[in-house]
């Protein structure tokens, strides 16, 4: 028998669930991460798996999420719809394998679709043509959303073709892209509304609106006969808001994945019905594959874990059904879910975190920007503390005080973006955050560059601590002069220790020079006379010495020029060949030059024209740093004519650094494949681009193809042409 505290901790998950749900299906608007909600759902079935007499058909673990909304009419779906089971580790999937040949008495075909993180519908076509599109609701009953159908192109009006069924009931779910959200977002902030928290609530919020309603008021306020102003003002208001809204409708997607009832029509497996939907013109998914062992299932699995966010719509994991609707009705369904499928889910990739204040950071020319420093926590495998939020207008933007709880994201290898707040966990505790109008390290005042700029700057760039520390940094880092030895922490011991003024003293340095400062050197061994240098500067030294010969592009690279990254140095380099033919160069003359437009030629001049950063070109001039690329012909280097494209991780380089190694043969890196692509080299969770390269015939190559390009050019590469590319 469960004890008193088994029975309250389950009415109080209950409770829980049940108002998740409703702040998830009818507000559109969550409170808790999906994860966090998981997580309570989880623990109210292991309490009732326990203590089954707890579990009666009041509990959320026996019905649907989602009861409707009386904002809609509703809407009896034809045969019910249910939700699905999950497994979140391959332990939890092989369980279900178990059942399913329990219950089948083998592993049967099953079809891998992807789960699409979106709003289950229920479209009803009589005779082909659509009579209702309704929300799944309870399972049972939904809302009724037919009329706003017909400003979704993604949902067909009518089916196409001779055979079509005299009724069909399909189910599929409402989506936008990842970049229809991402761009819905920033316009929802723009609004001053709260950013949705995922593409799923962005869907189902703009499915779910009542454009009938908004409609009638438009033409309400137009009859109005009264007029004036602010009559005016008020339809100019509606115009936007249903202009707005049917856009968003306009950009929603369908894929459909299942089938309710059906007249006339025969289909015996899923797959069967899918090919049925896509001939009537219905949008299918043409990413489901069948699989019969379980073990192209799990490479399934992992294959899209791996290649999530290649996808062009979210996806928060896999459905696997088993694809003989005979088989399927054998096993059932439970009173939520059936039996004959699970969703295997992904880590999860929005959470939630507690804001604890907001920083700012000053870069290296300058910009100063704000930062989240928030409770770590776990997201899409590493451990986030702090995320950019990049200017004071951002933070307003997003709506965040300190003290927040807030949405976190990570998706991938992407940078950790701070979504929101959630409102309701406000207790009048938070705080706005103040931007400083001095610079926290050196005191001078901020000011925008420009007016209207956003971002505001410290335009004590000679001398701030923060900036020097950051310039010389980036000297050493891998998209400049790549000095290994010279790390974050040696670069504040050299400017500390007084060792150097700025970044123009860097390539003066000497073991004598070095000797001075403790954080160099180390006790004497036995043998030694007095402190010696450590392993790490004589690195250091020698990364220096052979910087000096690295290619004019990546001297100015590392010069920290505003707007001067490496395609805008290499361009300059070609063009003018030295330091002081760019430094010489008028603004016309700069912005003549292919790539490069008025802001950054005015840029590059403005750089030249004050003193001590010629100084700084001076001094490493006398270090004997290259000012000049040789006359050599670009035509005798490696390379020269070939155009290679990137895609994906190629172990031991980062994507600069793999790119930099081309262009110094004389090779163009290009971002897209086209038919002038002369080779595409694809690393680790490749994307796209390959699928654009086989439709070319470019040839496609590995790390090792990769590598062997570098050292015996184009021809050498080609030996290692992927199979079946
Ligand atoms: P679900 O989203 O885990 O799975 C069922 C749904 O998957 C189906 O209804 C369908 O819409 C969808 N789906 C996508 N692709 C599919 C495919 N190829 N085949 C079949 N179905 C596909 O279950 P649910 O009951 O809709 O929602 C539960 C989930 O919703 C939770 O796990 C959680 O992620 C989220 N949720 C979050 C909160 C919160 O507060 N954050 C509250 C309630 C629910």
């Amino acid at each position: 028998m469960s004890t008193d505290v088994e029975r309250e901790r389950w009415a109080e998950l209950v409770d829980l669930v049940n108002s998740a749900r409703a702040e998830y299906y009818q507000k559109d608007a969550p409170r808790l991460s999906d994860a966090e909600y998981d997580a309570l759902y989880a623990e109210l079935v292991e309490l009732e798996r326990r203590h089954p007499e707890l579990a009666g058909g009041e509990s959320p673990t026996q019905t649907v999420g989602g009861a409707r909304s009386e904002m809609f009419e509703p809407v009896e779906h034809l045969q019910r719809m249910y939700s699905l089971d999950n497994a979140f580790d391959p332990t939890e999937l092989d369980a279900w394998f178990e059942r399913v040949r329990a219950g089948l008495g083998e592993f049967p075909p099953m079809l891998c679709e992807l789960k699409i993180d979106g709003l289950a519908v229920d479209a009803v076509y009589r005779d082909g043509a659509l009579v209702t599109l309704a929300t799944r609701g309870d399972g049972r009953v939904g809302e009724d959303v037919t009329y706003n159908a017909r400003f979704i192109p993604g949902v067909p009006q009518r089916l196409k073709g001779d055979d079509v069924p005299a009724l069909l009931e399909v189910r599929g779910e409402i989506y936008f892209t990842v970049a229809d959200f991402e761009r819905i977002n920033s316009e929802q902030l723009d609004i001053g509304l709260p950013a949705f928290a995922n593409p799923r609530n962005t869907a189902a919020g703009s499915l779910r609106q009542r454009i009938d309603r908004r409609e009638e008021d438009l033409a309400a306020a137009r009859a109005d006969a009264r007029g004036g102003a602010r009559a005016e003002g008020r339809i100019t208001r509606l115009e936007a808001e249903l202009a707005r809204a049917v856009s968003r409708l306009a950009n929603l997607r369908l894929t459909v994945h299942g089938v309710g009832a059906v007249e006339g029509a025969l289909v015996s497996t899923q797959s069967g019905a899918y090919e049925l939907m896509g001939r009537l013109g219905l949008p299918i998914s043409d990413r489901a594959r069948a699989h019969s062992t379980p073990d192209d299932v799990r490479a399934f699995i992992d294959h899209y874990g791996e290649h999530r966010h290649d996808v062009e719509h979210e996806i928060d994991g896999v459905v696997v059904k088993v694809d003989d609707l005979e088989r399927q009705r054998a096993l059932g369904e439970t009173s939520r879910a059936p039996r004959w499928a699970i969703a295997y889910k992904y880590p999860p990739e929005v959470v939630r975190t507690r804001l604890l204040d907001i920083a700012v950071n000053v870069g290296r020319t300058g910009r100063v920007t704000p930062f989240a420093v928030m409770e770590p926590v776990k997201v899409a495998g590493s451990t986030v503390a702090m995320a950019t939020l990049h200017n004071a207008h951002e933070v307003v933007r997003k709506g965040v005080l300190i003290g927040d709880v807030v949405f976190l994201r990570k998706a991938g290898d992407v940078i950790p973006e701070v979504l929101g707040p959630v409102l309701d966990e406000r207790d009048g505790t938070e705080r706005a955050f103040v931007m400083p109008t001095a610079c926290p390290e050196c005191g001078t005042g901020l000011r925008p560059e420009k007016e209207g700029d956003k971002d505001l700057r410290c335009p004590n760039s000679r001398s701030c601590p923060a900036q020097v520390r950051e310039r010389v940094f980036h000297v050493a880092s891998r998209a400049a002069l790549d000095i290994e030895g010279l790390g974050a922490k040696a670069a504040v011991a050299l400017l500390e220790g007084g060792v150097i003024e700025d970044e123009g003293d860097l390539f003066l340095l000497t073991p004598e020079l070095l000797s001075s400062c403790e954080f160099f050197t180390r006790e004497p061994a036995r043998g030694e006379e007095g402190r010696q240098l450590t392993e790490n500067a004589r690195t250091m030294l020698a990364n220096l010495e052979a910087a000096k010969d690295r290619p004019l592009w990546r001297v100015l690279v590392a010069l920290s020029i505003r707007h001067v990254g490496g395609p805008t140095a290499m361009d300059l380099a070609r063009a003018f060949g030295s330091m002081d033919a760019i430094a010489a160069a008028s603004i016309d003359e700069l912005a003549a030059v292919d790539g490069i437009g008025g802001t950054i030629a005015e840029a590059v001049h403005d750089w030249f024209a004050e003193d001590w950063h010629r100084d700084v070109v001076d001094k490493w001039r006398m270090g004997d740093v290259r000012m000049a690329d040789e006359a050599a012909d670009a035509a005798d280097l490696p390379l020269a004519g070939a155009t290679i494209v990137i895609t994906g991780s190629l172990e031991g380089f980062t994507r600069d650094s793999a790119a930099a190694e081309v262009t110094d043969r004389g090779g163009k890196v290009a971002s897209s494949v086209s038919k002038k692509t002369t080779l595409v080299v694809a690393g680790e969770n490749a994307g796209s681009k390959l699928d654009k390269a086989r439709d070319l015939g470019v040839p496609v190559v590995g790390l090792a193809g990769f590598v062997a390009l570098l050292s015996g050019g184009v021809d050498a590469a080609l030996s290692h042409v992927r199979e079946g590319a």
